[in-house]
């Protein structure tokens, strides 16, 4: 099988080495790739968004998967655009991936399908706005309704800052989305789904603030770790059972059936189990960790979900080790991220035994040395047998990495692995 993988993050590339471990796989290819991923595939300076260029490229390696990474190809149809010329994506359609790219027709959905959620009030004037931030009180939540890779969302008691942010989200779109907020420990399950059937894989946390203990604004996400070892028994069947099922039913109904990973994040929250937000594709970085655990090859069961085959498909099969990824990013991520400082210690990194490193904003300069070339440059993966040890593998990796300005969380899975996390009585369904 030969596998194309579209994007260049460090999610692309915990992909592409997933793939690459597959018996059934001949070849992988990332277009465009970074410089970690062109270390264990072939790489295309192809710009993923670019529909009819990657649907040549797949024509030109006669591809037999094609693998979509980020959210915006998804959503402007790259999805179709590949189907059409007959190829075996894995990744929504355009309708499909409505689900992550407008917050208010996700919401449309579970409403439909009766999936328990925050509630939410989606305005189309700032007073409007105003009137819903004190009707559901502080902390409040506002939503940008388009892809805002991950920065859209401003959780906050100081009620100036989130009319502002409203503000802000109605200058470049119609609408906002204003919501309840939800107390309680999130998770997210990536669910593989071809349409009607859904297989998830093991549940993760991931860190969204820039800074140590939640501080700071949100990031595309700073580090991560699977599975949850306070996850109560049963989670996992009931988000497919709640959420995740009901989801695909609906989408199916309305004639659009959801091929791809269904992600659900979700808080526990003491009024219930919630979904915060639903994507249509792996996130990044709790793929880095979740992927580190499957023993299952990766690309049959992406081909499988494909070709619409995910009811015959054999339980998964996970290694019994516990992943911790943590991002290091530039000086100044998420504002404005410096780039261009040559990177040091990815060889002594390269040789720990339990840990291993993932590219994203990185690129060769003028002497084919690495440098920093984004705002989350460097995504470290430990695994051990207990989180403990997975983040000394992780953390020891990452310490010997450097650049000016690096900046990184030092409490990635740290309150987890001090067995801290409390999961509210109420949050339970089952
Ligand atoms: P989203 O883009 O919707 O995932 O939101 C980004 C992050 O903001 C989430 O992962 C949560 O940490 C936080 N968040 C979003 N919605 C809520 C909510 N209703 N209550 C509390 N936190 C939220």
């Amino acid at each position: 099988m030969k596998v194309l993988v579209l994007g260049s993050g460090a999610r692309e590339h915990a992909l592409v080495k997933a793939l690459s471990a597959d018996p059934a796989v001949s070849a992988v290819i990332a277009a465009p790739g970074n410089p970690g991923i062109e270390q264990i595939a072939a790489v295309r300076s192809i710009d993923p968004n670019d529909g009819p260029a990657v649907v040549a490229l797949a024509e030109e390696l006669d591809i037999d998967l094609v693998v979509i990474g980020p959210e915006a190809p998804l959503v402007t149809g790259e999805a179709d655009d590949l189907r059409e010329a007959s190829f075996a994506v894995f990744g929504p359609g355009a309708d499909a991936a409505q689900l992550e790219g407008s917050k208010a027709f996700a919401k449309e959905v579970m409403s439909a399908a009766e999936i328990p959620t925050a509630m939410a009030h989606v305005a189309t004037t700032i007073d409007e706005a105003a009137d819903a931030l004190d009707a559901f009180g502080a902390p409040h939540v506002v939503k940008a309704d388009g892809l805002a890779a991950g920065k859209g969302v401003v959780v906050t008691d100081d009620r100036a800052a989130a009319l502002a942010h409203a503000k802000a989200c109605l200058e470049v779109s119609d609408r906002v989305v204003i919501e309840d907020y939800l107390d309680g420990p999130e998770v997210s399950l990536f669910v593989i789904c071809d349409g009607s059937t859904a297989v998830p894989l093991a549940p993760a946390q991931d860190f969204k603030r820039i800074f140590n203990d939640d501080e700071g604004p949100n990031t595309g996400g700073m580090g991560a770790y699977s599975p949850l070892p306070w996850a109560p028994e049963g989670l996992v069947e009931e988000i497919v059972e709640r959420v995740a099922q009901p989801a695909l039913n609906e989408m199916h109904r309305r004639g659009i059936p959801f091929v791809g990973v269904l992600y659900c994040g979700l808080a526990l929250a003491s009024r219930g189990l919630r979904v915060v937000e639903f994507n249509v594709r792996f996130g990044d970085p709790e793929t880095q960790a979740v992927l580190a655990r499957l023993e299952t090859p990766l690309a049959q069961l992406l081909l499988a979900a494909a070709e619409g085959r995910l009811d015959q498909q054999e339980p998964l099969r996970w290694h019994d080790d516990t992943a911790v990824s943590v991002v290091l990013a530039a000086e100044n991520y998420p504002d404005s991220p410096r780039s261009g400082d040559p990177i040091s210690g990815l060889e002594e990194a390269a040789d720990l035994p339990d840990a291993y490193v993932l590219h994203a904003g990185t690129r060769f300069d003028g002497n084919r040395e690495v440098v920093t070339s984004g705002g989350r440059v460097l995504s470290v993966v430990g695994c051990g047998a207990d989180l403990a040890a997975a983040r000394d593998a992780a953390y020891g990796a990452a310490g010997l990495i450097d650049w000016p300005g690096v900046q990184l969380r030092t409490d990635i899975a740290l309150k987890a692995a001090n067995d801290e996390i409390v999961v509210p009585e109420g949050s339970r369904l089952f």
